[in-house]
């Protein structure tokens, strides 16, 4: 009898684990305590995959010598403890994919940036004609791109849950963009689990690995100080020159030095402008400098990445006014750069649902750039409270229509309308790629 693998959540992530249990011989038992995606019940018959929705049947899961569980289900789901207190070992796809990977691994996580920069560098090694795929959190997942098995370099984004049920799984190339706060209900509102969650990317990596960090995070400065690094490590700075790694010249030169190896461009060629994306180019030069490609392929790959929706999205220029969608912007430091990169007087679109927010990391920008703000949540108080006397007009809106209305009734000639809500979208919106297509087209209905 083939031994048995239980999957909990029959999405993207526990399909493609599915998938590639049943091809390394085990008897697969998918369990789904919702509605599982016809698309997805489709790929489970067709591979011959037993699976239940609506239930977990613990008959059946119990019989599993391991479970994979999806990331959106909580440490703390009762199924989750029943398990880990009848030593059943619960693991993450990654980590499950991890083991019959023969490609290079190169993981990327952080708060914020993690899709921009897996596809970023993706595109980096792609045009170097490497076969390359981006997976994990954004696309295909992991497993699912392993089982197929063509691929020598796999660019993974991994968010905090992923990581968490992570042991054994180590990275070739290891990326961590940023540490801020984020999902901190999920982990007891401490920083510091959410900190260590972000630092698994880097767990068991030996001499002959690589973790490229950025320096100017001042979370990140400290647990590398704690820890004793065996890995390679490139840092990246905006703050600091330094002689190794990346950083920011005086003139506005993103230099990359690695093995004695120059490589320079200026932050006006890159293609995803904002000092954010500055920080994902650098972090992908580098990168792309450690698997040895062409500086003119990277110089080229990073002046033509074209980004995708809802990153500050140029969506549309209507009697000189500018309309930027930045959905994905969930928190408060994705927010910051969004205000930091606008050059002209901004109506900011805010709001939804809080996680938590403190903004006073936002008034020092709100008063240089901000011109107006309209909230855009079922419950703006707390947007009222921190800005009220620092700008003129907060207006509230319920659709993304009003919103866009009344922020053009706000902005003058000249001015953008910045939709960067530093909130979920769940209040209002099915989720944040909804909120920005409603907006795009309200913009475009002008
Ligand atoms: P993630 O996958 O980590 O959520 P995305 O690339 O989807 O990140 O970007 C999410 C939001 O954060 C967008 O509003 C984007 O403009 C902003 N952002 C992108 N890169 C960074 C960065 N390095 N630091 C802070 N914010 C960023």
């Amino acid at each position: 009898m083939a031994e048995r693998i239980a999957i909990l959540g029959a999405g993207e992530s526990g399909v493609g684990a599915a998938i590639l249990a049943k091809q390394k011989g085990y008897d697969v038992w998918v369990s789904d305590m919702g509605n599982i995606k016809d698309k997805y019940k489709e790929v489970l018959l067709h591979n011959e995959i037993k699976w239940e929705e609506g239930v977990h049947s613990e008959n059946e899961i119990f019989l599993a010598k391991e479970v994979i569980k999806s990331p959106g289900i909580p440490e703390t789901a009762p199924l989750i403890k029943a398990l880990k207190a009848n030593s059943i070992p619960v693991i993450s796809e990654i980590e499950f994919a991890g083991r019959y990977c023969h490609g290079k691994k190169i993981c990327i996580t952080g708060s914020n940036g993690k899709t921009t920069t897996t596809l970023m560098l993706n595109h980096v090694l792609d045009k170097a004609g490497l076969k390359t795929v981006a997976c994990g959190n954004v696309g295909k997942s992991f497993a699912a791109m392993v089982a197929l098995n063509v691929h020598d370099y796999y660019v993974i984004e991994l968010s905090s849950f992923q990581l968490d049920d992570m042991y054994d799984f180590k990275a070739d190339i290891a990326i961590l963009l940023n540490i801020t706060p984020d999902h901190l209900d999920r982990y007891e509102y401490s920083m510091e689990k959410y900190a260590a969650s972000k630092f698994r990317i880097i767990q068991n990596q030996g001499p002959e690995d690589v973790y490229i960090y950025n320096l100017d995070d001042p979370i990140i400065r400290q647990q590398n100080n704690k820890l004793k690094l065996k890995q390679k490590t490139y840092a990246f700075s905006q703050e600091e020159q330094l002689t190794e790694g990346a950083w920011l010249t005086t003139n506005k030169q993103i230099q990359t030095n690695i093995n004695n190896q120059q490589t320079n461009m200026s932050i006006h060629e890159l293609a995803q402008q904002g000092k954010h994306n500055a920080y994902n180019s650098m972090a992908s030069s580098i990168a792309g400098r450690v698997l040895e490609i062409r500086k003119e392929i990277i110089r080229e790959s990073l002046s033509d990445f074209q980004n995708v929706e809802h990153r500050l999205e140029h969506v549309a220029s209507v009697h000189g006014i500018n309309f930027i969608n930045d959905s994905k912007a969930t928190n408060v430091n994705s927010t910051w750069y969004a205000l930091e990169s606008m050059e002209e007087p901004t109506i900011w679109i805010a709001g939804g649902v809080d996680k938590g927010n403190d903004y006073t990391m936002l008034e020092a920008l709100v008063k240089s750039k901000v011109a107006g703000i309209v909230c855009l949540g079922k419950d703006n108080s707390k947007l009222h409270a921190a800005f009220e006397g620092l700008v003129e007009n907060i207006w509230d809106a319920s659709t993304a229509e009003e919103a866009v209305g009344l922020a053009y009734r706000m902005a003058k000639k000249g001015n953008n309308v910045l939709l960067s809500p530093a909130c979920a979208s769940f209040d209002l919106f099915e989720n944040y790629e909804e909120r920005g297509n409603q907006f795009k087209r309200a913009v475009r209905a002008l």
